[in-house]
């Protein structure tokens, strides 16, 4: 079986991010990463058993997270909103599952688009996810867990809109938001 983008059928939940046009979803047949189908690049397929449960939670410890995640990596995003958000640059997990939350009555969210919201702790403020409102997208924050330090740092999107006066030494994918909508159109 071929596992690269070309021989997949299944674009059932391959979704257009609407004014990015920042494809957000992931093939469910391949589980690949909504970055790697840019590249359209051969990929290995992981095993079911290939994953294990990952925990974070808020600085108070009101909400916790779990979700089951193959290879976590982290992604940064530049753009404005989230740096309004985050005081600099979003670190997050990306995850297509929709994640274990314990502590859901402390979760408030705020819509910060038409189409996705940003949820964070009513108790200690602690920011803990970007979301998607078509589709289970989550970008959820990298400081909830405590092993986000050992995993790779692999992307930087809307590296256009970072501003001049910090830039990572890691070298990582990089994309410009003109370069996410030339793919996509
Ligand atoms: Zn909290
Ligand atoms: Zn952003």
């Amino acid at each position: 079986m071929g596992n690269d983008l070309r021989s997949c059928d299944c674009f059932c939940r391959i979704e257009a991010w609407k004014a990015r046009k920042y494809i957000t979803s992931r093939c469910h047949k391949l589980m690949i990463q909504p970055l790697e189908l840019l590249n359209y690049l051969p990929i290995e397929a992981p095993m079911a058993n290939d994953k294990s449960m990952i925990h974070g939670n808020c600085l108070c410890g009101a909400v916790s997270i779990s979700l089951q995640q193959h290879k976590p990596s982290i992604s940064a995003c530049h753009c404005g909103i989230c740096r309004n958000w985050s005081g600099g640059p979003f670190l997050s997990l990306e995850s297509h599952e929709t994640p274990v939350i314990e502590g859901e009555e402390h979760v408030r969210s705020y819509a910060s688009s038409e189409w996705a919201e940003r949820s964070f702790c009513d108790v200690c403020g602690t920011h803990l996810f970007y979301k998607l409102k078509a589709g289970g997208f989550h970008a959820i924050s990298a400081g909830l867990f405590k092993d986000s330090g050992n995993w790779p740092f692999e992307l930087q999107v809307f590296i256009d809109d970072k501003p001049d006066n910090y830039t990572f030494a890691n070298k990582t994918r990089e994309m410009t938001g003109e370069e996410v909508v030339k793919l996509f159109s």
